[in-house]
């Protein structure tokens, strides 16, 4: 620490005094909705870092509750290398699969097994790392290996713990996602709405300013949590299962998911009864699920199933049913429409879905390519909604050659000139480009103008 005058450190006890506070506050009012001091005496302590902070920027806190507003300071969104495994999980489509996974622990010698029963929210994977109780990076899951830095954006999100209420160092996974309210009020706002409140939730976090990020109603539920056994820090804190880990994560102060449940291995027999319950809230929730998360309960087994090249053998995501299909991306190929506008589509095996095989499904623009973080080799999951062209929706497992996240081109690439950024979408701006005059051309001929060629259905 620097040798401060005695002035400056008195400032730098109230400053930190203040943070610690409000604080305090402030998670027992969001989280707890238990508020200990009135609204005006918040307000007031509040107002009085505001003043320090604003006289004496050098003694800002990064823990200081000032930030759950953010700021207009452009974010970066750098590359950063996980520090934990950041693993998928296998995935059930059928509740013979979920049978299936029971059999192969039962195979392996573990007869009396309970299991955690986790809504799988339908939202963004995301690591919180702490070092010394500090939130010191929040990352996406990126390709498993590397993510992009959201700290700034993850510090408005009033549920996410700045600072613990221990010391420890510990990494959480946890599910980043945007309510359906809040996805309703905003979508209606914009010109170009998003398809589903996953990809507008990605959209979010990665505004470049976090002025914009904070009060848009993101939040994130916490469902794991690593320690990092070698620090001293944590010397003496183990959990021996997931409801252990859960209810020590819970009294950290994160979030976690009030539905999860139990499920002994007798009780397995009744495994659809469970998903029948969580499916018929669906709907109620305030926040999309697109299936349920079954892991081991008991840590000790965990470890002894280990792990298969892919996945822990420990859990299984089990996905409700709907009319996607999935595939393995082969390419991303960039075509120029009539207007000058770039449309990426995803290329991949022949696959049936709907009644037609297809190999194509658009992946609208440069923006849409950024939040799913998709890569060549990743498996992607695709829809026909009515009748309109495939979409890529989700990337269900990223490719495990490290490829990273595809990278939109600068250049037009029919005519090679420069293209320009307008909104979502990216545009040839050469007039002369012969993508824009053959389109104009077979724009004539044609009785809609399609933006996008070369999709559909090939039957
Ligand atoms: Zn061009």
């Amino acid at each position: 620490m620097s040798v401060m005058s005695d002035g400056k450190s008195d400032l730098k006890s109230e400053i930190d005094s203040l943070v610690g506070k409000l604080n305090k506050y402030s998670a027992a009012y969001y989280k707890d909705a238990r508020p200990l001091v009135s609204d005006a005496e918040y307000d007031r302590l509040y107002d009085r870092l505001v003043k320090l902070e604003t006289e004496h920027p050098e003694l800002k806190s990064p823990y200081s509750p000032t930030q759950r507003v953010g700021d207009d300071a452009i974010q970066g969104f750098e590359d950063v290398k996980h520090t934990i495994p950041v693993l998928s999980l296998d995935k059930a489509y059928g509740i013979a699969d979920l049978e299936n996974f029971r059999q192969r622990i039962f195979k392996a010698g573990f007869r009396d097994v309970s299991f955690s029963l986790e809504e799988k929210i339908d939202g963004l994977s995301v690591v919180l790392y702490y070092e010394h109780g500090s939130l010191s990076r929040a990352v996406t899951r990126g390709n498993g290996i590397v993510g992009s830095d959201i700290t700034a954006g993850v510090k408005t999100i009033r549920s996410v713990p700045l600072m613990l209420d221990k010391p420890i160092t510990i990494a959480c996974r946890g599910e980043l996602y945007l309510d359906k309210k809040s996805f309703e009020r905003i979508n209606g706002t914009l010109s170009e709405p998003y398809a589903n409140a996953r990809n507008l939730a990605a959209g979010l976090i990665k505004r470049q300013k976090t002025s914009e990020v904070a009060g848009t109603g993101l939040d994130i539920f916490i469902y794991e949590g690593f320690l990092s056994e070698d620090a001293p820090e944590n010397r003496g804190i183990v959990f021996n299962s997931h409801a252990e880990m859960l209810r020590f994560l819970t009294e950290l102060g994160f979030r976690t998911n009030p539905h999860t449940r139990f499920v002994g291995f007798d009780e397995f027999d009744r495994i659809d009864e469970f998903i029948a319950d969580a499916t018929s809230i669906r709907a109620t929730l305030d926040y999309d699920i697109d299936g349920m998360v079954l892991k081991v309960d008991d840590f000790s087994i965990r470890g002894k199933l280990g792990y298969t090249q892919h996945h822990p053998r420990w859990a299984i995501a089990y996905k409700f049913e709907s009319p996607v299909a999935r595939s393995v991306l082969k390419d991303i190929q960039v075509q120029v429409g009539r207007t000058g506008r770039l449309t990426p589509v995803a290329v991949f095996d022949k696959t049936f879905l709907l009644g037609s095989f297809i190999e194509n499904a658009s992946l609208h623009n440069k923006g849409y390519i950024n939040e799913l973080e998709i890569a060549i080799g990743d498996e992607i999951s695709f829809s026909k909604r009515g009748d309109v062209i495939p979409q890529v929706e989700e990337v269900l497992e990223k490719n495990e050659s490290g490829n990273k996240t595809f990278r939109f081109p600068d250049k037009c690439p029919v005519c090679g000139g420069k293209v320009e950024d307008i909104g979502k979408n990216t545009f040839c701006i050469n007039d002369q480009c012969p993508a824009r005059i053959v389109g104009e051309a077979a724009f004539f001929v044609s009785k809609t103008a399609m933006d996008i060629e070369g999709i559909g259905s090939s039957t």
